[in-house]
This record gives C-alpha cells, sequence and structure tokens, in this order.
C-alpha cells in the first residue's frame, strides 16, 4: 500500500473533508456540490450544475463534470448526498466536522461516498498534472445529491440531460463503498433486484366463539406468507446469490382477544437476481398467494431490477489497477444493495469500486486515511490504462 503523498496537485483527505463538513443530509446539497464543481474548474473541468425537481419533491443539485472534448470518454459517477447521522451523542466525532482521528478520517459520506469522490478528483488532478490537458480522451464526473433517497431527481434525470446533448460515456465507474473487508477485495459487476409488497388480506370480522361466521384473516394471512416463504425463490445463477424474500412486519392490530380479525397486513421485501424480474415476480406472489386461496390485495414498490454488467472491460480495467496498487484480486460480486449503477449501465459498460464499506450508514462512519490514498492510486491507475500514453 503506498504512503500518503503529500506534494500532490490535490489531496483527496482534505477534499473528503471539505465535502463532509458541508452537511448534505438527502436530498439538501449544503454547498457540497458547488464546492465539488469549484474545484473541479480548478482542474480545467466544464462543469454544469443542474437542479432537477418535480411536483412532490424537493429540488436537487446534480453535477456533470468533463475535461477534454475528444477520445473516448471515462466516467466517474457517485452521489455527494448522505443518510442522516443518527443519535448525534453516539459519535465519537461530530458527524459533519471532517476531522481526522488516528489513521482515519471521520463523518457521514466518509465511505458513502465523498471519500471516494475526493479520489475521483484527485486521481485526475495527478494525472492531468503528469499529462497534461492534451491527452487524447475526455474525463467526465456525473454526481447527484439523490441517491440515499428516492432517486427521482438525480442519475436518472442527469443521465436524459446527457442523452439529450448528445453527450456520449464510453465506460464508467461507481465509487460505492464496494469492499467488504479491505480496500482491493471487491469490486461490483450488477445488483439485485429490490421490491416490496404490500399484502393486504380480507376476511370476515367476528366473535371468537362463533368462527363459523367469521373468516379469520390472520390465518388466511398466515398461510399465504407460508406459501410464499416455505421453499427458496431459487438457487442463485452464475454471477448471483439467491433470491430472497425476508417478510418485514405483520400488522393486524387487533386488540380484542375475542375479536376474530377481518383484516391483516403484511410487508416483504424481496432481493433477487437475474432470474427474475419485478414482472415475474409479482406473477410468481400473484399465483402462489391465489393457490394458498382467500381474498387479498398485494401492492409493489420496485426501487430497481436487478441488472449485471457481464466481466467486460471495465472490470478488467479495475481488476488490473486493484492488483497493482494492493496485490489483491477482487472478487466480481453482485452482492449488497442497489446504486445508481442501475440507471448507468443502460448507457455504457461499468462496474463499482471504492473504499470499504464497513462503517456506510453507521455511526462514527469513517475511511482510513491510507485506503484514501489507495482508492486514489488505483483511480489513477486506471486513468493510465485507458488512456495509454502515446
Ligand atoms: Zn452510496
Amino acid at each position: 500500500m503506498s504512503l500518503i503523498r503529500r506534494n500532490e496537485p490535490l489531496d483527496p483527505v482534505d477534499l473528503a473533508a471539505e465535502l463532509i463538513r458541508r452537511p448534505s443530509v438527502t436530498p439538501k446539497d449544503e454547498g457540497a456540490i458547488p464546492y465539488l464543481a469549484g474545484v473541479l474548474e480548478r482542474l480545467g473541468f466544464t462543469c454544469h450544475t443542474q437542479e432537477f425537481t418535480e411536483p412532490g419533491t424537493e429540488p436537487v443539485l446534480n453535477l456533470y463534470a468533463r475535461i477534454g472534448t475528444g477520445g473516448r470518454n471515462l466516467c466517474f459517477a457517485g452521489h455527494t448526498d448522505v443518510v442522516p447521522p443518527g443519535d448525534l451523542e453516539a459519535w465519537s466525532i461530530a458527524p459533519f466536522a471532517g476531522k481526522i482521528e488516528g489513521d482515519a478520517l471521520y463523518g457521514r459520506g466518509a465511505a458513502d461516498m465523498k471519500g471516494a469522490i475526493a479520489c475521483f478528483a484527485a486521481a485526475t488532478a495527478r494525472f492531468l498534472a503528469e499529462r497534461g490537458p492534451g491527452f487524447d480522451g475526455s474525463i467526465s464526473l456525473l454526481i447527484t445529491g439523490d441517491e440515499e433517497g428516492v432517486s427521482i431527481n438525480g442519475t436518472k434525470k442527469l443521465l436524459d440531460w446527457l442523452a439529450a446533448r448528445g453527450e456520449m460515456l464510453d465506460a464508467c465507474i461507481v465509487g460505492e463503498p464496494t469492499n467488504a473487508k479491505v480496500l482491493g477485495d471487491m469490486v461490483k459487476i450488477g445488483r439485485r433486484g429490490s421490491m416490496n409488497g404490500y399484502l393486504t388480506v380480507q376476511g370476515v370480522q367476528g366473535h371468537t366463539a362463533y368462527p363459523h361466521l367469521a373468516d379469520n384473516a390472520a390465518h388466511r394471512l398466515v398461510a399465504m406468507l407460508h406459501a410464499l416463504t416455505s421453499a427458496p425463490l431459487d438457487e442463485g445463477t452464475a454471477h448471483f446469490q439467491p433470491s430472497t424474500l425476508q417478510i418485514a412486519t405483520i400488522d393486524i392490530g387487533n386488540t380484542a382477544a375475542n375479536v376474530i380479525p377481518g383484516a391483516a397486513r403484511a410487508t416483504f421485501n424481496i432481493r433477487f437476481n437475474d432470474r427474475w424480474s419485478s414482472a415475474t415476480l409479482k406473477d410468481w406472489l400473484r399465483r402462489t398467494l391465489d393457490t394458498a386461496g382467500g381474498r387479498y390485495t398485494l401492492d409493489f414498490h420496485v426501487s430497481g431490477e436487478s441488472f449485471l454488467t457481464p466481466p467486460g472491460e471495465v472490470s478488467e480495467l479495475l481488476t488490473r489497477a486493484v492488483e497493482r496498487v494492493t496485490g489483491r484480486k477482487p472478487e466480481l460480486s453482485t452482492t449488497g444493495g442497489t446504486s445508481d449503477a442501475r440507471f448507468i449501465h443502460r448507457y455504457c459498460p461499468l462496474a463499482e469500486f471504492g473504499l470499504v464499506g464497513l462503517t456506510m450508514h453507521k455511526v462514527d462512519e469513517r475511511a482510513s486515511l491510507a485506503d484514501i490514498a489507495g482508492l486514489t492510486d488505483i483511480y489513477h491507475t486506471v486513468l493510465d490504462l485507458y488512456f495509454p500514453a502515446s
């Protein structure tokens, strides 16, 4: 692992700390994107700050920054918004202080993913300092402030805006904290899909002493949930874990022990692999519930379809860079939650690689200084490999 270099054109730890000090709890920006745009402009980027909104949502700031006008366009993608810090008292260092303690930078977003954005910028700064702005290619940053929230006014709209301008991306690296334990252990090449189901079962209310005059919704719900959970959804696929269905809550709210409930509700979440789409899952759910019998309504919220970007140029590029810098051969994985890669993969080949995810969304989120230096080296190596010096 390389040591932290001073005399860099841009220090990634300083930049990450500055970003952490702007408390951009989703969907607020609090100056994070304008600050980043200022840094990138000083490096020579042309920056387009885009605010998107629609009825019922808060406006969100987004940024597309590009340096270079020709050649292949390598895009670094990520988000400046962060999840709320939760109980402030529980943090050993204030979550928006952007402070170093021991060998780590602490703060909300240090790992997910202001740290990686700082590494994007620092790696590019080093590459430009070495190669000059006249290299044959383009480097861009696609940054949203709406990844941790509803993701309506973020990457999706920014990609539409790029398409409308005829702006092409040739390859993309998403800087989510993909590593499970140590820097270099995991590159993500796809994600499982995620869907919530909201099931309401209708019965007939009645007296528990006269069950023949009622239809117990609780019994029907239990039978339906048993049908949904009694067998695995699948055994997994070449690049994916088995799909899973987890019941999140069962709600009847009946306060009387002598009343048969007339309605019963449950919410469940399904994480699904590339054997399924949300449409085929909906079919399977309805068929399975119909077999169990009873009247019900079933509503859905699909937060993302599963997708796979088969191992290829970008994952190979990242693997080579990771091996060169860390000596580790990263696993190509599709585990974990979803990310904005679910939108970008339709535009260009991509893979995801960032910091270590152990503390993301937790109290005392942090990134080790060595990892920030190492990730900067990895992104810099990616740039060198993608744009070979002629
Ligand atoms: Zn993230």
